[in-house]
């Protein structure tokens, strides 16, 4: 590609809204052309790394028994009326109707429709297991897109379905698309982790979920890991051990006076205890199938409660915090709350809350709190205890007691197994061994194809710019001319066509600016090898300099031996 002729133009500035170095970089080198709010398009160099990633995914996943096929980027709302989904998806997904009045929408996944195809067409056990994939334009109206393609409205998603008659065969394919996405991650020269996810309340009981997760320090998800064994899962759905536990506060359950204390940190400041020694309580307002309920949980006073966790055990579709009319309503303190006498609401306690150890907590009364509350003891509803807390740096693990980390990473893919949930909506049955229909099992399978994009722009940038694994860079070598004679000139045509028929994926730099102008770009842009031929050295002593853009080690080559250098080193 020769830049006199191409289309490419780099920025001094990012705009104000990149945050993050992939976002910045990617704006700075004109990768991206932004349309509206997490809507863009690709620049030629962009759509070349898109194409590379989607060939490596191709590649392994045909291996992998995985057949492609296209589905439409537009789906009829009946489909998603026979599932349950339409109301459910929100606003996340954009609906339109027809000239005909028919509900349709941009598929934000592709369950339904998948579903919808092969039901047509699948009728026997014998014809499973079937893994089917797509490439695809994804349209989600995210609350807030950000970074970039990181977190667009309108995206390229990998996502691939795999149907069976059995559990084991579920199984069976999970685990290999799991090592094969393993595969295709090493190759994408990306550092990632697999690390189990969170499988919502719907998730059938024994089923399976991970999601693979590139580790960076701007990533939007906090991973919690342990540092002896292999264990790591999304905070979502993370669980751990506690570390100092601390003994009861008090013996009987009596009141005492905490005049504005209406914090834990206040409270056990005031009463020299540790926080862990309070019970925090917090009343939800929860949804489940539109109607509205309220639930109080009751967790250690130095942790925090992991909202994913409750929504799952109370099979809701939202939480969120209860507001000052629903604590008026059961006669609850804001600042002073606590479970005793507490017999209109749900309550639920965390794992970590003992439930034969004293605590402190509210009475529902301004400026007074118990000591001695012993849940089993002077709770007089029903126990209820389940894992609510988040999981927290310096836990530990529960298989083997290692030190818990907490670090971020970037979810660029996500696995699940759903179950029969599906093909029983959508009544997709086919015949088993003796005659009876079924309704197959199914896993799911998604990779963010552009948000891969700019997840290896964040682990593989420096101050000066991109720096491509090989895998993934739009070309391989960035040819910088600095002609000023024909001669020379000609020198570097010759050479850029003899590059060009030895099949190495070259930019050339022949666009009439300074040295410093195209050497910046270079390293912007972030080809992996640099070729420069500078006239003064070339005439000097007739040679040319190539340049690892990563570790800035160059290189003089004779223009005979440039295309076999360049061969080795990209091949190497
Ligand atoms: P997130 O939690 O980041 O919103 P998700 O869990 O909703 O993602 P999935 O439904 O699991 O996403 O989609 C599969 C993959 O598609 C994700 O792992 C991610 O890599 C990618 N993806 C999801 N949403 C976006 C988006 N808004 N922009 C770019 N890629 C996305
Ligand atoms: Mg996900």
């Amino acid at each position: 590609m020769k830049l006199s002729t191409g289309f490419w133009q780099t920025f001094k500035e990012s705009p104000a809204d990149a945050e993050i170095p992939s976002h910045k970089l990617m704006m700075r080198a004109g990768l991206l052309h932004k349309s509206a709010a997490g809507i863009f398009s690709y620049q030629p160099f962009t759509l070349r790394v898109i194409q590379k990633i989607e060939g490596i995914i191709r590649e392994e996943l045909n291996k992998a028994d995985c057949h492609e096929i296209l589905m439409s980027m537009v789906t009829p709302g009946e489909l998603w009326q026979e599932s349950k989904r339409w109301d459910k998806m929100g606003d996340l997904m954009l609906k339109a109707k027809d000239r005909g009045g028919r509900d349709v929408c941009l598929s934000p996944t592709n369950e339904e429709a998948v579903v919808d195809v092969f039901r047509k067409v699948v009728k026997s056990y014998k014809q499973l297991p079937l893994t089917l994939y797509q490439i695809n334009t994804k349209f989600r109206d995210e609350i807030r897109p950000r970074f970039g393609i990181m977190r667009g409205r309108e995206f390229t998603m990998k996502d691939a379905y795999s149907f069976h008659a059995d559990k084991e065969s579920l199984d069976e394919v999970y685990e290999k698309l799991h090592s094969t996405y393993c595969d295709i991650f090493n190759r994408l020269g990306l550092k990632f982790k697999p690390v189990e996810a969170d499988g919502g309340a719907i998730a059938e009981a024994g089923m399976k979920t991970h999601e693979f997760q590139v580790l960076a320090e701007t990533g939007e998800d906090k991973i919690i890991n342990c540092t002896k064994c292999e264990y790591a899962a999304n905070v979502e759905r993370a669980n751990t051990k506690r570390v100092n536990n601390v003994d009861s506060y008090g013996e009987k359950l009596e009141v005492i006076s905490t005049p504005s204390k209406s914090t834990i940190t206040d409270v056990a400041n005031l009463l020299k205890i540790e926080e862990s020694q309070c019970l925090k309580s917090l009343v939800y307002t929860y949804y489940v199938d539109g109607k509205e309920f309220h639930v109080l949980v009751m967790i250690l006073g130095d942790d925090e409660l992991n909202e994913i966790k409750l929504k799952n055990y109370l099979n809701a579709d939202e939480v969120l915090p209860a507001n000052e009319s629903v604590l008026k309503a059961h006669n609850l303190e804001k600042g002073f709350i606590g479970p005793v006498g507490v017999s209109d609401l749900k309550v639920v306690f965390d794992n970590g809350v003992n439930k034969d150890q004293a605590y402190v907590t509210g009475v529902n009364k301004v400026d007074e709190h118990y000591k001695g509350f012993v849940p089993s003891r002077d709770f007089k509803g029903s126990l209820e205890f389940t894992d609510l807390r988040e999981s927290k740096q310096n836990d530990l693990c529960l298989n083997c007691n290692g030190k818990i980390e907490e670090i971020r990473g970037i979810e660029v893919a996500h696995i699940f197994q759903l179950g029969s949930q599906y093909t029983k909506a959508l009544n997709s049955t086919v015949l088993d061994k003796n005659g009876k229909a079924i309704n197959p099992l199914m896993g799911c399978y998604g990779i963010g194809v552009t948000r891969i994009v700019a997840a290896s722009i964040e682990q593989n940038h420096d101050d000066k710019g991109i720096v491509w694994p090989k895998e993934i860079a739009p070309y391989h070598v960035y040819f910088v001319s600095i002609a000023k004679s024909d001669e020379v000139k000609q020198v570097s045509d010759k050479l850029y066509s003899e590059l060009l028929k030895a099949d190495i994926e070259v930019v050339y730099d022949d666009r009439n600016a300074g040295p410093g102008f195209k050497f910046k770009d270079a390293d912007l842009l972030g080809l992996p090898y640099q070729l420069v031929l500078g006239e003064r050295d070339f005439k000097a002593d007739g040679k040319l300099e190539i340049k690892n853009r990563k570790t800035g080690e160059s290189i003089k080559v004779d223009p005979t031996e440039v295309i076999d250098k360049l061969k080795s080193l990209i091949n190497e």
